[in-house]
């Protein structure tokens, strides 16, 4: 095993298909250097992934280690409303692993970086005895006054998610797809008033948009798109409770008008999944309605980012 060189690493990831001198912002120079588009507001995010919090080995590959780490940012960005521009990768390499080990991590970056058209701008590497700890700062862009925010949600609004929720635990949490085509095509076809990314779950994240826009919320239980990867032999109930609290599926969750989502039930948009779950109130609090009409308090059992 190669002892890990952190100019072997630049250099290898500078000589990579697709990661030319021009789509190389910074790398090799002191900073990254970035001209924001016109009449664009920048966005910026940023999130740590630690070996044996975040991910283990296995199910996780080191490529898919480092596909995470980056796919958790683009889905901060598709939740504003923004597009991908450029991403700060820092990396804390266990020692122990060497040189082969480092290059994976990074290919696991860089295929999903070129796929979602993020440049990788630079970053820091160091290698210790601990674990691995991948940090990615991405920068993203929105048309100025146009990002999405979680406060934008009024009484009458309609609630809808995207794609199907729950057992992502089991390895969906490595291989997710971020949502952001799904995002940009959601706001060519309707005005989205407010949005987050379903990180924690549902139950947890929901309460974030009710919360920063002072509103409450009833959700339908029979509309809960339940994920085909919720064991089948739990009973309905347990299958509802994981749809609602489980974290990592980065499905999009987002309110509209009544009107434009009628627009959006009567022709979805997406490729994937589009379900009306409910619909926002003026009354605070969240509930959920079955379908005989009563209603329980949707608790808030969010996921706490913990394997
Ligand atoms: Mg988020």
């Amino acid at each position: 095993m190669t002892a890990f060189h952190e100019f072997e690493l630049i250099e290898w990831i500078r000589s990579q298909k697709g990661m030319s001198h021009t789509n190389l912002l910074g790398i090799g120079d002191d900073t990254a250097i970035l001209q924001p588009p016109a009449h664009s507001e920048l966005l910026l995010a940023t999130d740590m992934l630690m070996e044996g919090a975040h991910f283990t080995f296995p199910p996780a590959t080191p490529e898919l280690a480092g596909r995470k780490a980056l796919a958790v940012n683009l889905s901060d960005i598709a939740a504003m409303g923004g597009s991908p521009h450029s991403a700060l990768v820092s990396l804390a390499l266990p020692r122990s692993r060497g040189s082969e080990f480092a290059k994976s991590v990074m290919q696991g970056i860089m295929e999903l970086a070129a796929e979602f058209q993020t440049q990788l701008a630079g970053g820091d590497t160091n290698s210790w005895n601990g674990p691995l700890v991948i940090n990615v700062a991405i920068i993203g862009t929105a048309d100025q006054s146009h990002s999405i925010k979680r406060s934008g949600a009024q009484p009458g609004d309609w609630i809808f998610v995207t794609g199907a929720l729950g057992g992502s635990l089991e390895s969906h949490h490595l291989t997710f797809q971020p949502r952001v085509r799904e995002a940009v095509a959601l706001m060519e076809t309707v005005t989205i008033k407010s949005m987050i990314d379903v990180s924690d779950g549902l139950a947890s994240d929901l309460q974030h948009i009710l919360v920063e826009s002072d509103v409450g919320a009833v959700i339908q239980s029979k509309q809960i798109p339940i994920s085909p990867r919720v064991s089948s032999e739990l009973t309905d109930a347990e299958r509802l409770q994981k749809a609602l609290s489980d974290g990592e599926d980065f499905e999009l969750l987002f309110t509209v008008s009544a009107e434009q989502g009628q627009r959006l039930r009567d022709q979805n948009p997406l490729s994937i999944p589009l379900t009306h779950i409910g619909k926002i109130t003026a009354e605070q609090g969240a509930l959920l309605q079955q379908t005989d009409g009563s209603t329980t308090p949707l608790e808030n059992t969010g996921w706490k980012h913990q394997l």
